[in-house]
């Protein structure tokens, strides 16, 4: 069988949690600084390490099967190439910025303005379909200057805590979209059984990270309160304790109505509740 290639970035903001997710799906490879392909030594898969920017076009070209990269990556390298599974990781929004004194108020107030990026296409499309024209310059980095410098009026960049674009001056206006980290594929390739493998295990990776192992002791009078509050994989698991009229429980709960669940769990008697990570969910 023909061994896959998967594009990671090879350093910067997607590179760590990349790799994190491969190991985490029972990769094993060696992950030098210094190296730009690393073979995998227990699946048929090497890991290229680029610059995230190549990344859609290498995808596209068939050079790499896969690729883990920002959707505003591939949304503005207008590559053709199928969306796998959104990651989780990497998230962030593309907006427009203007300067805290701007007299910039609606939309229709761009008409005109300069606005600064390094993602003309997504800009340009944005500003289309809103029928603004502006005059779009593109710089290569360190966007935020551009106003302050006299260069632009707005800029429209990356942001995801803003706190680049307070200590700019700048305050966040519009927003243009909203990216996380995606697995990418060749088009027409999905079948591929390796690459449903791999979907597969980071799947099961990405569902263990959302949800927590749940163990607790509950009065057995109180157990039918308590199981209805636990949804679990299929059902809760329950466990005679050397206490006759107590019971063990153990499921799996979503991480997101978690602190919700536990105070209602409380309630209803539960006791010595003990909360574990889990690693990885198969179904
Ligand atoms: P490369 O050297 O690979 O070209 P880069 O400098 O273009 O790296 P990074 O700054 O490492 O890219 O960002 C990689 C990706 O991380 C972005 O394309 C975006 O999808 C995501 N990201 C998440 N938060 C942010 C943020 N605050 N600023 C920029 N990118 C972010
Ligand atoms: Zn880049």
């Amino acid at each position: 069988m023909k061994t896959l290639k998967i594009a990671i970035q090879k350093s910067g903001r997607l590179n760590e949690k990349s790799v994190e997710l491969l190991k985490n799906c029972g990769l094993n490879f060696e992950n030098y600084k210094s190296s730009l392909i690393s073979p995998v030594s227990n699946f048929p898969l090497e890991i290229l390490f680029l610059r995230d920017d190549d990344i859609p076009e290498y995808v596209q070209d068939g050079i790499a099967d896969l690729g883990i990269v920002g959707e505003n990556v591939i949304q503005e390298t207008e590559v053709d190439v199928a969306y796998l599974q959104p990651l989780g990781f990497g998230r962030c929004s593309l907006k427009i910025a203007i300067p805290n004194n701007s007299d910039i108020s609606s939309l229709a107030s761009l008409n005109g303005k300069a606005i600064a990026t390094t993602y003309p296409v997504i800009l340009n499309k944005y500003l289309q379909s809103n029928n603004i024209e502006a005059d779009i310059r593109t710089i290569s980095g360190s966007v935020e200057i551009s106003p302050g410098l006299g260069l632009s009026d707005a800029i429209c960049d990356l942001v995801s805590t803003g706190g680049t674009l307070k200590s700019n001056g700048l305050k966040p206006f519009a927003d243009v979209m909203s990216s996380e980290a995606v697995l990418i594929g060749r088009k027409g390739e999905e079948d591929n059984d390796l690459i449903q493998e791999l979907i597969q295990r980071v799947q099961s990776v990405l569902r263990a990270k959302e949800t927590k192992y749940v163990v607790l002791n509950a009065p057995k009078a109180n157990l039918d309160a308590i199981t209805a509050l636990l949804p679990g994989v299929k059902s809760p698991s329950v466990v005679a304790l050397a206490e006759s009229d107590w019971v063990a429980v153990h499921t799996v709960i979503p991480e997101r109505d978690f602190w919700d669940r536990i105070s209602q769990l409380k309630q209803a008697g539960a006791q010595g509740i003990v909360v574990l990570p889990i690693e990885k969910i198969i179904f």
